[in-house]
């Protein structure tokens, strides 16, 4: 009971604790998916934004934060799914993109014309520096690395491959 009105500036520090599940290195803050913490009363009200619509991330994610929260206290919680705005790596902050490339992961572009702003297979037309040693020869060679938010890359230079987090 003591925490049942935890400030919302503690419950956004714990779920900053809450990896993200397909990249345990990014919290689910990182990744923008909160959008939302306040209490209405005596119920805590968090809305969360899945990257991807159908992310089988997603239940995953959602089981994490009430048992996170839970384990702090707080019984009452409706967690709400908002699919619109759609998710954009525009919320991926600047800590999440220095965390992707210390990952070996190419982060999503400025320059990078969104996915859900092409037709499908044309996202390719920019192609993503390598994380690892800087070369802009690089070359695509998966649509789809171990997440299908990703893609998978091999540079001409080091002749590493890398993955790309997509730009949505
Ligand atoms: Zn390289």
């Amino acid at each position: 009971m003591v925490n049942q009105q935890a400030s919302t500036e503690r419950i956004w520090e714990w779920l900053s604790g809450i990896p993200d599940p397909e990249m345990p290195f990014l919290s689910i803050v990182d990744l923008g998916i909160v959008r939302d913490v306040h209490w209405e009363e005596e119920q805590l009200r968090i809305v969360v934004t899945p990257t991807y619509s159908g992310c089988p991330a997603k239940s995953h994610i959602d089981a994490s934060i009430r048992n996170t929260l839970l384990d702090r206290g707080i019984e009452h919680l409706a967690l709400e799914t908002r699919l619109s705005p759609a998710w954009s790596t525009d919320w991926l902050g600047d800590v999440a993109k220095a965390k992707l490339l210390a990952a070996g992961i190419a982060p999503p572009m400025a320059s990078e014309v969104p996915m859900r702003k092409l037709e499908y297979r044309a996202w390719s037309i920019a192609t993503p520096s390598c994380p690892l040693c800087g070369s802009a020869s690089t070359t695509v060679r998966g649509e789809f690395g171990s997440t299908l938010c990703k893609s998978l890359y091999v540079c001409g230079d080091c002749a590493n491959p890398f993955e790309h987090f997509k730009c949505f």
